[in-house]
Formats: C-alpha cells, structure tokens, sequence
C-alpha cells in the first residue's frame, strides 16, 4: 500500500474514485456504500429481441414468483433503507399482476417516513394504454428503452415490425400521463445505430423528453448463431465520442448531478432546450457511487451486474424464515457487494446471467 492509499477509505482504494462520508446509517456494504436503490425484476420474458440483447432464439429462462412474494421481499428491503424501487424484467408490462404491486409499493414509506420513488422501465410496446392506470396506481416516473428514432433502425434492433409507433405513442401518453419528465435509454453500437445521435438530441428538444445515452456492456446473452452481437470494445460508443458528436450538433453545457450516486452526466444545450444524459459504466466506470442491488424475477438477490454469484432470498422465505432472519440475511449479502466491475480487464469473467434475465 502506498503513503497515499493508506489515507483513502476501502472504496477509495479500491476504485481510486473519491468517495463522500455516508450521511447516516442504512443498508451499508463494506466499503461504506449506502444501498439505496433497489431493482426487481417481475419476469424475464421480454415481447422485444434486441440484436445486442438476445439471441433471438431463447425465451424466458426463469420462474417468476407470486406478486405478493415480491411484494414481501421490497418490504424487507424498504425498512433497511432502500429509497428507490424501480420495476423491470424482461418486459415488466408483460406482467399480470404489475399495476397491484405498483398500488402496494406506492403505499410503502422509507425509513424516514418519505414517500417512496417508485419507477418502471419498460420497452413501452404496451405503454399508451397502460400509463394512466400505473399513474393511478401510483407510479412516480418511467423510463423507456428506445434505440433509435428512424422506424426501420428501430424495428431491425427490436426485430419487431411497427414497433416505433408503438413505442412513440407510449413515451407521449406517458408524458401526459405525469409520469414524466420521461427518460428515454438508448444503447449505442457501433455502426449500427450510432448515426442517430443528433436525430435522438432533436428528439429530446421537441418531445420535452431526457435522452439518456447508455455504453454497451457486455451483458448479451451468449450467440453461436451469429444472429444476436458479441460484445466487443471497438462497438462500444463511448461518452467522448457522444459529447463531441453532439458539440458539432449544438452546443453542450454540462448540467450538475443531482445526487452522487446518479449514473449520468448531464448536459444541455445552450438555449437550454432538451436534456441529454449519458451513462458510461465502460469509459467512466461509476462503482465508488453504486448505491444499487437487484431482485431476479426468482427472488434470487444481485449485489452487481456483473455479479458470478447469487443469493436465495426466494429460497430462504420458502424454508419459512422470518422478517427478522431475512433481514439479516440480506444485510449479510449487502456486506459482501463487489468493490467493482471488471468490464474491458484480462481478467473480466461475464455475469452468470445476461441482461434480460437479471432485469435492467
Ligand atoms: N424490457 C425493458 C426495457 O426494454 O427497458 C426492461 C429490461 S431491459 C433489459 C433494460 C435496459 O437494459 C434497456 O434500456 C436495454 O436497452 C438495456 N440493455 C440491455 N442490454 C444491455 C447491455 N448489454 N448494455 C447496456 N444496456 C443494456
């Protein structure tokens, strides 16, 4: 250890990123990450196929569980201290069930007596006649996966047909909704929908919606058929990139975070029309500040992504432990969440899962 690490706190050390005192005693990993923020899947079947996803082969691989078992599990999760509860899958619209577990959730109080953040993302196929109902139930906000704003790109991503006018009227009727202000993901690769950059900035400006940016990672399921896209550095399109690319658009003003934790840089542009946000866990690496753990869609508990190893919690409730017993099981596996990822290292090992099956 050097004169200068041993200075650092763990995460410090371990991340080289520099790290803000924990404000109060919460759901804490060993590196003194508060854990915040909570991600369950409710399926991994998904109606989409994206090329840099799945295979377009495989289907759902995992059980999904009773709506109430989800429900107990965010419970147990929310009184540790989690803030933030966002629903995925596989397609979580797919979900029979999804608008009772929104009601439920949307009743729960953090530790502090504060509404919880209830939030969704979904590929919006199902959203214009579903976003009033997860309004009512009491969903906060939406995000939507939308990779690009050419109809033709976007149905050879999705292989499905007509699916952006799907898409698109799902965004405006979750913009009416007030579910907004509606973020909109889009996974860049490399030459294949990279051209979209500056149709996505207008987007963003005449649709009042954040564009977020995201750096593919290596989280597709495994393809032999050559069909689905093997990651690979060179495909990635990095925040460099993207900013200079929309700097020729228009010009950027970066905009500050609003939390530590936030994944995105933000940015503007400069009549401060439009929100772009970029998040680049591949070029810019943001683990010191992961306030996040996830749920599979069979109660099986990830502290990472990129995790090789998950945790039962399904298991554990079917043996009939008790909220007390879960509760320290789960702070138990807090402990133990990974300092980092290893995404580009010779040593990188990919996830036991792949992104659809873990949820997004
Ligand atoms: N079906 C929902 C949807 O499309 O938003 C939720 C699940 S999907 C797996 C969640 C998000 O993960 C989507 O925005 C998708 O683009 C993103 N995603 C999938 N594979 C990814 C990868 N390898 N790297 C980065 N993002 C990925």
């Amino acid at each position: 250890m050097s004169a200068g690490s041993a200075l650092l706190n763990p995460m410090e050390a371990a991340t080289g990123e520099p790290r803000e005192a924990p404000l109060r005693d919460s759901l804490r990993d060993s590196y003194g990450r508060a854990i915040t923020d909570l991600r369950v899947s409710v399926t991994d079947r998904c109606n989409y196929r994206c090329v840099y996803c799945r295979t377009g082969n495989d289907g759902a691989q995992y059980a999904e569980l009773a709506i109430a078992d989800y429900l107990r599990m965010i419970r147990l999760f929310v009184s540790l201290g989690i803030e933030k509860v966002r629903l995925t899958g596989g397609e979580p619209l797919l979900r029979a069930g999804l608008l009772d577990l929104v009601r439920e959730v949307a009743q729960l109080r953090t530790v502090s007596g504060a509404p919880l953040d209830v939030a969704l993302t979904t590929n919006g196929h199902l959203l214009a006649d579903l976003a009033q109902p997860l309004k009512d139930a009491g969903l906060c906000r939406v995000t939507v996966s939308m990779d690009a704003v050419d109809a033709e790109t976007f149905a050879a991503i999705t292989r499905v047909p007509r699916s952006f006018e799907r898409v698109l009227a799902g965004i405006r009727a979750a913009t009416a909704a007030g579910l907004g202000p509606v973020k909109v993901n889009c996974v860049l690769l490399r030459g294949f929908n990279d051209s979209q950059i500056e149709a996505f900035a207008e987007f963003s400006r005449r649709e009042g919606v954040i564009v977020r940016f995201i750096e593919w990672m290596p989280l597709e399921e495994p393809s032999a058929d050559g069909i689905g896209r093997n990651w690979t550095r060179e495909a990635v399109v990095t925040l460099d990139e993207i900013v200079s690319r929309l700097q020729a658009y228009r010009p950027l003003l970066e905009l500050p975070p609003h939390a530590a934790s936030e994944t995105a840089r933000r940015y503007t542009f400069d009549d401060g029309v439009g929100e772009i946000g970029i998040v680049a866990p591949v070029s810019r690496p943001f683990c010191g500040h992961c306030s996040r753990i996830r749920l599979t869609s069979d109660g099986k508990i990830r502290t990472c992504l990129f995790s090789q190893t998950e945790h039962d919690l399904q298991g554990k409730m079917l043996r009939g432990s008790s909220d007390l017993e879960l509760r320290a099981y789960i702070k138990g596996i807090v402990d133990k969440k990974e300092a980092r990822h290893h995404i580009g290292e010779p040593d990188f090992q990919k996830p036991s899962r792949s992104m659809v099956h873990i949820g997004g």
